[in-house]
């Protein structure tokens, strides 16, 4: 019996659980994976994103081969070319991993509609997915605290090895380079990541001996505390049971419990979003909170000049602009700037969360729809378990706790790199022989403030109260 393995994206072959499913139940597997045309034509793809995979799909490959097994490439729409792989090598049966965003759903709705052989999707990228832990009223949890107490309290599988299983000989499409596909690498984007299953296990071994440290450093973007695997684990370039099992290795190793605890926490919050994502799919359009719908945010090109001084890294407010550039340079933001870059576009400048969804989508290595509706509409005060929307994060004061000698800053804004300690955060208070001292001077070398944070939060808060209870 024959079944097809339809690798997406899990871009390994260990602990890949639809591959160990199907060599577990057949002798034959087709390890397949679809270059889906549709996917490609989405706006939000961008280089990062595309790069990253691209790197991974071409490891991915090599890696099958060496473990003498055929990964089958084709491009197309998946359903017909998944049809065609079918008739070639005699298919009974298909297995992938299931996926929770709309578009996914849609697709593998299609594929198990239309197919006329049975279609199986496993548990893989999540520890518990749907609804599989839910409220003592059997319904999904909004709130995260409660939805970790539990999440910590059940059993979680560890990683497991891929039975053996033989390959058919069944023709492969090349998989076209990047510039074929539409994709160039924006000039300021410098490449730091190191893609596919060796860069993931690589980046985690690195990550095993910082965990304990986790708690204390990881608010801080200067330090490299975070583990940065969020776009392996957006290309399951390694697997959730497999960064859980670290964790905890490194807890039995003696790591500093709180480090390991804060760290096990996000992979809850992970979790999290995505039964949100599942339970709730009209997020990726509209606000969790319906009262908040009726919000009238500016577009981007309502407010165009608000617009590209935040995507610019130029609003005046450096702790903001240091975030923006880390994206611009990097595809990847730290955390605790994505809460604050992202609420300043909300109650600073009132751009609408979508247009803000779309940009960090297409410049985002680890554009992950679930976390990053989850984290916008958090900041945006309009999601599940969201900041209050009264709680403002103040740019200034942000900078002055998390980046106290405006390490960070200096980094991303080079204009700002002689700026004495006293005046990093407000840049704009230099008196004019400081200014041309550290050769910034305000207004041509780096801006003044481009909003009055105290005004636009007061309005913000207004707008908000208005369509509250
Ligand atoms: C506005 C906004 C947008 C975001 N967009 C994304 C996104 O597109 N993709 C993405 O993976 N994360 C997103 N996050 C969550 C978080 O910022 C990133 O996961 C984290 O910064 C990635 O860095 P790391 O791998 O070093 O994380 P670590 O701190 O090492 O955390 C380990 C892993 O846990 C998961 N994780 C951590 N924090 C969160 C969180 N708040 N929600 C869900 N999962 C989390 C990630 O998979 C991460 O790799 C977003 C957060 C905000 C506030």
């Amino acid at each position: 019996m024959t079944a097809i393995a339809w690798i997406r994206r899990e871009m390994r072959i260990e602990d890949n659980t639809a591959l160990i499913e199907a060599a577990k139940e057949h002798r034959e597997v087709v390890p397949f994976y679809v270059i889906d045309e549709e996917l490609f034509r989405k706006k939000e793809l961008g280089y990062p994103r595309v790069k990253f995979w691209h790197d991974s799909l071409l490891e991915l490959e090599e890696m099958f081969e060496d473990r003498g097994w055929d990964l089958v490439v084709r491009k197309g729409k998946p359903l017909e070319e998944i049809e065609k792989v079918v008739e070639e090598a005699g298919v009974d049966e298909v297995f992938y991993n299931t996926d929770y965003t709309p578009y996914a759903r849609e697709r593998d709705e299609k594929v198990e509609k239309e197919l006329e052989i049975p279609v199986r999707g496993v548990k893989d990228l999540v520890m518990f997915e749907k609804e599989e832990i839910t409220t003592n009223q059997n319904s999904p949890y909004k709130v995260y605290s409660y939805y970790r107490d539990k999440w910590f309290e059940r059993e979680k599988p560890g990683p497991r090895e891929v039975p053996e299983f033989q390959t058919p000989v069944i023709g492969s499409h090349e998989i076209p380079d990047l510039e074929s596909l539409g994709f160039e690498r924006p000039e300021r984007l410098g490449w730091i990541w190191n893609p596919g299953r060796k860069g993931g296990s690589e980046r985690l071994e690195s990550f095993r001996e910082k965990i304990g440290y986790y708690e204390k450093k990881r608010d801080y973007p200067a330090e490299d505390a975070t583990s940065k695997l969020s776009p392996h684990l957006k290309f399951g370039t390694v697997s959730i049971r497999e960064v859980f099992q670290a964790a905890e290795e490194a807890r039995k190793g003696g790591a500093d419990e709180e480090g390991v605890r804060t760290w096990e926490e996000e992979l809850a919050w992970r979790d999290f979003y995505f039964q949100v994502l599942w339970n709730w799919p009209e997020t990726v359009e509209e606000a969790f909170l319906q009262k908040y719908r009726g919000l009238e945010w500016n577009s981007k090109e309502e407010a165009k000049r608000r617009w590209k001084s935040w995507v610019e890294g130029r609003t005046g407010y450096p702790f903001i602009d240091a975030g923006m550039r880390q994206l611009e340079r990097t595809g990847w933001m730290h955390n605790r700037l994505r809460m604050v870059v992202t609420s300043f576009a909300c109650k600073d400048l009132w751009l609408d969360w979508q247009d803000v969804h779309d940009y960090f989508s297409r410049n985002f290595v680890d554009a992950e729809v679930s976390a990053m509706v989850g984290g916008i509409q958090w900041a945006y005060s309009i999601g599940t378990d969201a900041q209050p929307y009264f709680r403002v994060f103040n740019p200034w004061t942000q900078g002055e706790d998390y980046d106290p000698e405006g390490e960070f800053i200096r980094e991303q804004v080079p204009e700002l790199e002689e700026v004495p300690d006293e005046y990093i955060h407000r840049p704009y208070e230099m008196p004019e022989e400081v200014q041309k001292d550290s050769g910034c001077i305000i207004g041509e070398d780096y801006p003044e403030p481009i909003v009055d944070h105290q005004g636009q939060k007061d309005k913000a808060v207004e707008k908000f109260e208005e369509l509250t209870n």
